[in-house]
């Protein structure tokens, strides 16, 4: 893969992830004050724990868009010094395919699938 399109892949990966984190903290923020505002039991509350399940649900998600940003800082990185699209598992190249579907992938497309079936 260019390294032109990648670093424009990534690029707009980041853009995409932060607007996610964003508006993923803002629905966080608005179930947490929600919650506080009707005073709900979480537990007895059929309502309560629908709240407490979005909350927790929210939070998931704003974890996993966080990680994803994380890992697309490292790949960054990784295009800088020169071992973007090497696979850190066996060394060899990553398929410009498999980049362009998930820019942040670290292995090669035959790593990922024997490490899921490991
Ligand atoms: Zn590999």
């Amino acid at each position: 893969m260019e390294e032109l399109t990648a670093r424009n892949a990534l690029r707009s990966e980041r853009e995409k992830t932060l607007a996610r984190i964003n508006d993923l903290r803002a629905e966080f923020e608005a179930i947490v004050a929600g919650s506080r505002d009707m005073n709900t039991d979480d537990e007895h509350d059929p309502e309560g724990s629908t709240i407490a399940f979005d909350r927790a649900q929210t939070h998931a998600l704003l974890n996993e868009a966080e990680a994803y940003l994380a890992e697309l800082d490292r790949a960054c990185a990784r295009l800088v010094d020169g071992s973007y699209s090497v696979c850190e598992v066996c060394g060899n190249e990553i398929g410009s395919e498999r980049l362009t579907a998930r820019p942040a992938a670290r292995t090669c497309i035959g790593c990922a699938t024997s490490n899921r079936s490991a």
